[in-house]
């Protein structure tokens, strides 16, 4: 009896420290646990690997203007480096990954679309970007989509860039689609294709890597809002990331992770729509 009581008495004092070094974790996290967007004490985010200046992966390091924008809300809401999880977000897949949890969010030149609100949410903008065309450098022909007539076209399955082709140029380009921007820049170095059309910012990254094979056209023909994504309806966890980038375009970081992400590439952020407001959607979400 004496040593059943002793037992519980231990049981619960064991019980007790582990709630309470629990709870001094979570104050040390600066409030984070909370969150309902947290598995454990880490924020999983989805980004592109292979898309430079955007999202890179780099002998296992992440950079890019992406990576520095996701960090910076990352560490506003709570999380240190180590606790930042970087998944591989395909442009085809960013749907079902937030809807199946496996990340929490998404920067991943992700543009916010109606369609893609059906699915999940999104902060931000935090970037306008604009759908281009990247050519071999020895091109003179291609100097717009309407010189697209009979040529050969790589875009990349599940973007809005395909889609936008899909519909307004279809009569008159071949479309490929391959599952990332890098296979298209491949195809075309290789001759495959004569272009490849996604969003500048991409193109730009990609131009400044083929040393100075291919060029961007440099006439943009959409707006793509680059949005962060979320599980849907969350419309909590998207006022803070809201909060995060206005303090982040606030502070200068926002103008500093453009500069050193685009260094060298030529690309210069369209100013009539830069920096967003990234409150422009709470309204309608
Ligand atoms: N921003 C466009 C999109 O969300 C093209 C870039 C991409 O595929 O990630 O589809």
């Amino acid at each position: 009896m004496h040593n059943q009581s002793t037992g519980r008495g231990r049981a619960g004092l064991l019980r007790r420290l582990v709630a309470l070094v629990a709870v001094m974790a979570c104050a040390l996290s600066m409030g984070a646990c909370g969150s309902s967007s947290s598995d454990g004490h880490v924020i999983k985010i989805g980004i592109k690997f292979d898309q430079p200046g955007v999202g890179y992966k780099k002998s296992g390091t992440y950079e890019g203007f992406d990576v520095d924008v996701a960090r910076y809300i990352a560490h506003k809401l709570g999380y240190r480096d180590d606790e930042i999880v970087w998944k591989e977000a395909p442009s085809k897949q960013r749907e079902a990954m937030l809807q199946n949890g496996d990340v929490d969010m998404i920067l991943a030149s992700y543009s916010i679309t109606d369609e893609r609100k059906k699915a999940v949410s999104f902060a931000g903008p935090y970037l306008v970007a604009g759908q281009d065309l990247l050519v071999r450098s020895d091109n003179t022909d291609i100097t717009g989509p309407q010189d697209l007539n009979g040529k050969r076209l790589c875009s990349v399955t599940g973007s809005t860039s395909a889609n936008t082709v899909k519909q307004k140029f279809a009569n008159e380009v071949q479309l490929m689609e391959q599952p990332s921007y890098a296979e298209c820049a491949t195809a075309l170095f290789s001759g495959i294709v004569d272009a490849v059309t996604t969003d500048d910012i991409i193109l730009a990254g990609l131009a400044a890597n083929a040393r100075g094979k291919l060029k961007l056209v440099g006439a943009p023909f959409t707006q793509e809002r680059y949005g962060v994504g979320i599980r849907k309806g969350d419309t909590e966890f998207a006022k803070q990331i809201n909060q995060a980038i206005r303090d982040m375009i606030d502070d200068g970081s926002w103008q500093r992770a453009i500069e050193d992400n685009t260094s060298g590439t030529g690309y210069t952020p369209n100013a009539q729509y830069n920096p967003p407001d990234p409150t422009e959607g709470e309204e309608d979400d």
